[in-house]
This record gives C-alpha cells, sequence and structure tokens, in this order.
C-alpha cells in the first residue's frame, strides 16, 4: 500500500529532511584523521536533537546508535564505536530523523583526509547515479526507471550496485511502501505520481556486487574487501517535478 502525501505533509518531511541535510553538513567538517566513529555518532545525535528532532535510527531493530557509520569496505549499517579514521578512508554515513511523526532519511560517503583517486571515483560515481536516479522521478514515469537509471550509470563506470538492500518509501514510518531497487529493467512496476516520497539510496561498490553480514549482526560488508560507497535522498514527487528534501551541499 504505497501512502501518498498531501502538500501538508510534505511540508512537514521538509523540515525532519532538512536536519538530515544539516547533519550531514557537519559530519563534512568534523571528519578528519583521528576522530573515532563514536565521536561522530555523539555529534550527529546532538546535531538531531539541537532541532528538536529524534535519531530515527537509536533502537530501530535494536541498532544502539544514531547514525550507521561504515568504513571503506563496509556497504552499510556499520555501529559507530572505537573505530580511528586514518588518512585515506573513505565513510559513509547515514543519518535518520523524526520530526513531529515524520521521518528524515539521507546518507553520503566522505574522503578522509587526502583519499586515492580510485576511491574518489567511487564516490563520484556513487553520487551521480542517485542523481541520475532522482531525475527519472518524473510523473508518467514507472518506478523501476529511476532503478534503471542507477544502475546503468554505475555500470557504465565499472561499479557494480549492491542488490540485497534497496530504497523505500518513507513518511509516517521510517521504512514504507514501495521498495526502490538500485537495478533492474525499465518500465516496470508502480506509476510514479504526485505525492509519492521515496529514499533513493544507491549502495555501489568498486568490485562484485556481493555482501555479507558481520557477525555484529548488522555491518554489511563487500564480499571481495572492496570498497563501498552510498548516497541517499528523500524526495519527493510534485508539480515541479523531483524535489529533493534531504537537501545539502553534500549531495
Ligand atoms: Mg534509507
Amino acid at each position: 500500500m504505497i501512502k501518498l502525501k498531501s502538500a501538508r505533509e510534505i511540508e512537514l518531511m521538509r523540515d525532519a529532511n532538512k536536519i538530515v541535510g544539516e547533519v550531514l553538513q557537519e559530519m563534512s567538517r568534523v571528519i578528519k584523521p583521528g576522530i573515532t566513529t563514536g565521536m561522530l555518532d555523539k555529534i550527529a545525535d546532538k546535531c538531531i536533537r539541537s532541532f528538536g528532532a529524534e535519531p530515527a535510527f537509536l533502537g530501530y531493530h535494536n541498532f544502539p546508535a544514531s547514525i550507521c557509520a561504515s568504513v571503506n569496505n563496509e556497504v552499510v549499517h556499520g555501529i559507530p564505536g572505537l573505530r580511528r579514521l586514518e588518512e585515506g578512508d573513505i565513510i559513509s554515513i547515514d543519518v535518520g530523523t523524526r520530526l513531529k511523526g515524520y521521518y528524515g532519511d539521507g546518507a553520503a560517503t566522505f574522503g578522509v583526509g587526502k583519499i586515492s583517486a580510485r576511491a574518489q571515483k567511487l564516490i563520484d560515481v556513487t553520487r551521480i547515479s542517485l542523481q541520475k536516479g532522482i531525475e527519472a522521478m518524473q510523473e508518467g514515469h514507472r518506478l523501476s526507471d529511476i532503478s534503471y537509471a542507477v544502475q546503468a550509470y554505475v555500470e557504465k563506470n565499472n561499479c557494480s550496485v549492491v542488490r540485497n538492500y534497496v530504497g523505500h518509501g518513507i513518511g509516517q514510518e521510517l521504512h514504507e511502501e514501495p521498495q526502490v531497487p538500485n537495478f533492474g529493467p525499465p518500465g516496470r512496476g508502480l506509476l510514479l505520481q504526485r505525492g509519492i516520497v521515496i529514499a533513493i539510496e544507491p549502495m555501489v561498490n568498486a568490485g562484485t556486487w556481493e555482501v555479507k553480514v558481520l557477525q555484529d549482526q548488522w555491518t554489511v560488508v563487500t564480499a571481495d574487501g572492496s570498497l563501498s560507497a552510498h548516497f541517499e535522498n528523500t524526495v519527493a514527487l510534485g508539480e515541479n517535478g523531483p524535489e529533493i528534501l534531504t537537501s545539502s551541499e553534500i549531495n
């Protein structure tokens, strides 16, 4: 069941998602060699609460932190802790907020200090693949047109899209229908119409698309140990086309 959002609901979601953008901006300022992922979590939690919102991930299926922090070969759902970032690492930060009953969700991957050209390329390909997906989110298109746009761009650039985790509808729940895969043929699935709000979130690997979950039951890593990047925006389809609600200069 797809819940279309009214203009008033989209306004509320703009507020929840703007905070996600602010937190990602703050992360871009503080991420540097020497900081731990646990410190990033504390800073993000404080930032979310300073806007009167709640961290949506804390306690979600018992997740123990306010952000997901996934380093290098970690794809998503990394648990913040004592790991200290080193020059040349890349780190994906996923942020969820809840404000006045509505959710915000967004993610970005950052370089730590100076990173390799290969790592920078992976980050750029992932960020641009999200833009391609968003551009395909138009009235009259089908849901899988978004999936296809993401996959085509990623594979053209010799990277791979993760299959096991997908984007999602969002609103009064963090995860709503429909699922939004980052792969598949165009022209399938839901007919896109005004009022649909989804989180589009390509997870892109430098090597194989296959992943596995670590013993902590959360951290998803690439099966071949290659680097992975993740960008996510919550996007509403309005009368002027797709509107990015998690707006920030980061993604
Ligand atoms: Mg999400």
